[in-house]
């Protein structure tokens, strides 16, 4: 079997199969061996840059129970969500930080974050900022469509778990409970012009190898059908929040590391993307092996950046530093960190 694995990474260009056997056992023994495969087409795909961007939370308010999450509706935690004001000020914080790229996340209450909320917030962002994404609820083609043309690029949604079964059983109630609506929403996105498309599943749900088969699909029809955007990958890990969810299959860092190799060697071209949700010294170590892109310095309260307001925070941020020393960890590693974003010249 390891042989058969060996031969998968001899070839030049892999299929669906090959990369089943990139996920399985047998290629975790030889994981060093995916490892330099997915650093090598990295840099060939990517140079030695890693994209930098912040997170800015709207709003803790939702309408969903969603059992591993801080902000479902059924906890007791304070809720707030921003002015378009207090959005400002936020964003001017994280402007001044030298972010360019800019991820504007919120839990599902559309009667306060709604379109026209979103639209002012987006027109006035995209004065400042290169790019601007969304990682909110699912809308409809006709709503990425207007939230595309004031001014928004991107559209980061989370399957969260492919696995239907176990889909049903951790969104308790809510608009979320609709399993397609959510899993065609990057195509709806795709479709309305958004050219960065980021999906992904929370790792710790689902069983860690038909999550990465299924999400790999996913990846490989995203790619197929919109070929001149840019598809990427999040591997948010379930951490602790308010909800004190215990994950029914948690991921290591080694099958976390040999999703990671496999996905690249699998789609070279693909957007691989690492929060803070993940530590320090494991962030710095995956740098090389196929990250493109890291957030930094991230709060995951609404309010947070500023801290005049107190609401609770989605989950822990495990990686604390400064956006200057997670740049300088880029850097170290021989890596160029990128704050200004040149892909929409060549994207659009
Ligand atoms: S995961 Fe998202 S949709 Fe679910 S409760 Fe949290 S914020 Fe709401």
């Amino acid at each position: 079997m390891i042989a058969t694995v060996r031969r998968v990474l001899a070839k030049e260009k892999i299929n669906f199969d090959d990369y089943l056997l990139l996920l399985s056992d047998a290629a975790s023994e030889i994981l060093e061996e995916l490892a330099i495969k997915s650093h090598e087409l990295t840099k060939k795909f990517f140079g030695k840059t890693i994209r930098i961007y912040a997170p800015l939370y709207l709003c803790n308010e939702c309408d969903n129970n969603c059992s591993y999450c801080g902000f479902s509706q059924k906890l007791p935690e304070k809720r707030i969500c921003l002015s378009e004001d207090e959005v400002l000020e936020e964003a001017q914080i994280i402007y001044q930080k030298g972010f360019r790229h800019i991820l504007l996340v919120s839990g599902e209450k559309r009667d306060k974050v709604s379109l026209p909320y979103l639209k002012n917030i987006i027109a006035k962002l995209h004065e400042k900022f290169e790019s601007i994404s969304l990682e909110i609820f699912p809308l409809s083609e006709d709503e990425y469509r207007e939230l595309f043309s004031a001014g928004a690029d991107g559209v980061t949604l989370y399957q969260e778990v492919y696995d239907p079964e176990i889909y049903k059983q951790v969104h308790l109630s809510g608009p979320k409970a609709d399993y397609a609506f959510r899993l065609q929403a990057p195509e709806r996105a795709g479709r309305a012009g958004f050219y960065r498309i980021n999906v992904g599943t929370l790792l710790g749900l689902g069983e860690w190898q038909k999550e990465a088969a299924s999400l790999g699909k996913h990846v490989a029809y995203l790619k197929k059908t919109f070929w001149q955007a840019e598809i990427a990958v999040s591997f948010p890990r379930l951490k602790s929040s308010a909800a004190h969810f215990k994950p029914p299959h948690p991921v290591s860092d080694r099958q976390l590391v040999q999703m990671l190799c496999a996905l690249r060697i699998f789609q070279p071209s693909l957007g691989l993307v690492l929060s803070t949700r993940e530590s320090q010294g494991l962030r710095d170590n995956l740098i090389p092996l196929g990250i493109t892109q890291m957030s930094a310095e991230s709060k995951t309260s609404p309010g947070g950046y500023g801290k005049k307001i107190y609401a609770e925070e989605q989950f822990e941020v495990a990686d604390q530093r400064s956006v200057a020393e997670v740049a300088a960890a880029i850097a170290h590693k021989n890596y160029e960190p990128v704050f200004k974003d040149w892909d929409k010249q060549f994207i659009c």
